[in-house]
């Protein structure tokens, strides 16, 4: 059976992303980049791997789409992560002039609208897109973590 390519469908690839974070005991946090319904780029949080505060997963797939791209804007791209982006990725997507970004989770302490970064005002935002789901996986992590301490 065909699936449909929508936003639920893409952000259920952010959080495979995320999951895969999760297995290499990085905080889970997943992202897709999609153009004309086909993903041009994957990322999941590698910091603890990469010893890489930068290696957020929307920093990683924003380099992946515009390589796949041959050009630096992300213009006519949506971005699915599972949680709100930080000021950092934020900032590398107001950059990136990116069309779309749909996120799942909010993050209330270091989400980017907290922090009062704003994106580009091309970018159409959306949020709450399998929310629940990001989330668990998120509480899953940090309950795993703190029993392992
Ligand atoms: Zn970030």
């Amino acid at each position: 059976m065909l699936e449909p390519y929508n936003d639920e469908y893409f952000m259920r690839k952010a959080l495979e992303e995320a999951e895969k974070a999760f297995e290499r005991g990085e905080i889970p946090v997943g992202v897709v980049v999609v153009i004309n319904n086909q993903i041009i780029a994957r990322g999941h949080n590698l910091t603890e791997t990469l010893n890489d505060v930068t290696a957020h997963a929307e920093m990683q797939a924003i380099t992946a789409a515009a390589s796949f791209l041959g050009g630096k804007y992300l213009k006519g791209c949506s971005m699915y992560v599972s949680l709100e982006p930080c000021q950092m990725c934020a900032g590398a997507l107001y950059w990136s002039q990116i069309s779309k970004l749909i996120f799942a989770a909010e993050d209330q302490q270091r989400g980017y609208r907290k922090n009062g970064v704003k994106l580009h005002p091309k970018t159409e935002v959306k949020s709450g897109i399998l929310a629940q789901e990001a989330s668990n996986l998120l509480k899953r992590f940090f309950i795993q973590k703190r029993n392992l301490n």
